[in-house]
């Protein structure tokens, strides 16, 4: 039995691990193929793919796309991207500027309801890469 696992997080987006090392991590647990779906973002899997090739290990380009839909929301998953198409970039570009107004707003409602936390301390816990809901939770674990 060969097994792949086709949703996985990066640092890029609330994964812990970077592309490369989950790459190599999942060579290394006998994974026969791995989709790189980080939220609402491509940047991670030029690395990814490149360390796949090589190591001689199948990553599929993916992404995991957050969409409202009445009532709610739900996360797509994308496989086989063609990561230099134009209007993928431009699209992604849109969903990050939502991210990023989010954020700041996730941390007010916080504040107001008498959780002392800052935007820049969320930045810091995700290391640079795209902010997401972990890093929040994150911060609120270290300050218990
Ligand atoms: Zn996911």
């Amino acid at each position: 039995m060969q097994y792949v696992d086709l949703h996985l997080h990066t640092t890029a987006s609330d994964g812990v691990m970077s592309p490369s090392e989950i790459v190599r991590y999942a060579k290394a647990k006998g994974l026969q193929a791995i989709a790189i779906t980080d939220h609402d973002t491509i940047e991670g899997l030029e690395e990814g793919l490149s360390e796949g090739e090589r190591i001689d290990f199948e990553v599929i380009p993916g992404i995991e796309i957050s969409a409202e839909h009445s009532p709610g929301s739900m996360h797509l998953l994308g496989f086989f991207l063609d990561i230099h198409h134009p209007l993928l970039i431009d699209r992604l570009g849109y969903l990050q500027k939502a991210r990023a107004e989010r954020n700041p707003k996730i941390v007010e409602r916080l504040n107001r309801i008498g959780i002392q936390l800052t935007y820049e301390e969320v930045l810091k816990a995700s290391g640079g890469g795209q902010v997401g809901r972990p890093h929040f939770a994150q911060v609120l674990l270290e300050k218990n």
